[in-house]
């Protein structure tokens, strides 16, 4: 029975590589059957962040990858915050203590401070532990006495000298590390919370987790965890492990971070941010204007490929066709102009009524009040062709529901006469009949233009600027049949009075 989790720490906003990682491992629980688990992991109480928690379900929520498991939505092999387990890590911690293959260490914070002053580069371990207070280098009497007094130590893996500690990564194959290159990571801190190294193998240990999806970040991490698996007697409930292939810097030259969204102007969390602290808000593709499916679907595509040229999926599509075959090892490049494509694709392609609320609420925003749906639907299908992001159906839809309060005169004045006036005079007399459908429309536009000795051409663009302020919008006449004869004609004598 397939097991997989989303393990993030809740220190703010939620990266899209986070939510890729997450939706990977989503995708490959709906594939297999199996169960996706949302983990908290919140032991660094130095990086915890008020509200992150629920941020990170909202996000998940919005993109429509909702957990199976997790702390609102427990399953029977909770704890899903690590925290509420802190009691349970200690034993573990100690066992592996007994059992040779972990210490305490007493080195106070100015100690350390002073070594790693001494020495650049300053790694606890192998080449330094013995000169550390540590129960390697003191007697048992020694460390008794400590631990009774109370003294404040951590718990640091011990790792093997000279071992070469491999495992096969589902993405990666076969990946090993030396352990020379390997630090004493801490494993049990001073204020008894385990560190992340530690509870993770707990953790996926007790929650039968089977796969481990993660960022490749974590690949320096993994002999820790493969050693722990191993110290603890567990090896054979280890999980298989895949390293996700980081997401790129537009310019492919890095991790992509949120520096990088801030300096070129995009997004890089799921949704708009604030900072409990400051009160910044960090803005999110959700309120970029985008549609979860659209970002899912991006997302989808950053390392991943069905083998095919197809590129626009949906999630029931994606949580058929994923497989970890077909992740690449290679970082993907993060490209904004692509989401956008993206974006477009799926407004282009979305039903008016799948829009109308979203749509409903920007105008709100901007003080446009919808009264009629049935014509609001109208408007969203002439338009939707034209919007990249759900915010340009503001600009692009205001106008259909307040006249112009101000025309883009430059593009008609100059050529601008008496005689064109009278056209437009007489046109909207006329109206009432001619405006059943935009064909019709049409024909009695160019009828009448040429009656008074006009080349229609001439006529279009000051029509469309009195019916809509500028030079934009989809067809005029489909705009003049939507408005219908009255409205038409009320703007026609707005603009040339
Ligand atoms: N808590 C880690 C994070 O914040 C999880 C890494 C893992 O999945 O093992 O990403």
């Amino acid at each position: 029975k397939v097991r997989v989790r989303f393990a993030p720490s809740p220190t703010g906003g939620l990266h899209l590589g986070g939510v890729r990682t997450a939706l990977f491992n989503y995708l490959f629980a709906r594939k297999h059957n199996g169960t996706f688990v949302l983990r908290v992991e919140d032991t660094d109480q130095n990086r915890f962040v008020e509200g992150a928690e629920q941020y990170i379900a909202d996000c998940l929520n919005w993109c429509g990858i909702t957990p199976d498991e997790s702390p609102v939505n427990p399953g029977i092999y909770g704890p899903y915050r690590q925290s509420e387990r802190k009691p349970g890590y200690r034993k573990f911690a100690e066992q592996l203590i007994h059992d040779g293959y972990a210490y305490y260490a007493f080195d106070t914070p100015e100690d350390l401070e002073a070594k790693r002053k001494e020495i650049p580069n300053f790694q606890y371990g192998q080449a330094s532990r013995m000169d550390m207070r540590n129960s390697l280098t003191l007697t048992i009497n020694e460390v008794e006495e400590l631990l009774a007094a109370k003294t404040p130590h951590v718990i640091r893996i011990k790792v093997p000298e000279n071992e070469n500690v491999h495992f096969n990564d589902l993405i990666r194959g076969d990946v090993s590390f030396e352990t020379s290159l390997v630090d004493d990571k801490v494993l049990l801190k001073a204020d008894g919370m385990p560190t992340y190294h530690l509870a993770v193998v707990v953790d996926d240990k007790a929650m039968e987790i089977t796969h481990a999806f993660r960022g490749e970040e974590w690949l320096p991490s993994a002999p820790i965890h493969i050693l722990l698996w191993k110290y603890l007697g567990w090896e054979s409930e280890m999980p298989q492990w895949a390293h996700l292939p980081l997401i790129l810097k537009p310019d492919g030259h890095g991790k992509l971070s949120k520096r990088d969204g801030d300096r070129l102007g995009f997004p890089v969390y799921a949704m708009n941010w604030t900072d409990p602290k400051t009160g910044d808000v960090t803005k999110g593709f959700k309120e970029m204007g985008f549609l979860p499916e659209a970002f899912i679907n991006m997302l989808a595509l950053l390392g991943w490929n069905d083998g095919t040229e197809q590129e626009i999926f949906s999630l029931a599509e994606l949580e058929e066709k994923f497989s970890i075959e077909r992740i690449s090892k290679a970082g993907a490049k993060f490209d904004f102009e692509k989401a956008k494509w993206y974006n477009h694709e799926w407004i282009k392609n979305a039903s008016a009524d799948k829009l109308q609320s979203t749509v409903k609420q920007l105008l709100a925003e901007n003080n446009i009040e919808v009264k009629d749906n049935t014509f609001l639907n109208t408007v969203i299908d002439l338009i939707k062709d034209r919007c990249t992001l759900l915010t340009d159906f503001v600009a692009q839809s205001s106008y259909f529901f307040t006249s112009p309060a101000t025309y883009d005169e430059a593009a008609v004045k100059p050529k601008w006469t008496e005689e064109k006036a009278a056209f437009f005079t007489a046109y909207a007399e006329g109206l009432n009949q001619n405006l059943s459908d935009a064909t019709s429309a049409e024909l009695a536009f160019k009828a009448l233009a040429e009656e008074k000795g006009f080349k229609p051409g001439e006529l279009m663009l000051p029509f469309r600027i009195m019916l809509v302020g500028g030079k934009f919008g989809p067809g005029v006449f489909d705009i003049a049949v939507l408005f219908g004869a009255g409205e038409t004609k009320n703007r026609i004598e707005k603009a040339i009075t």
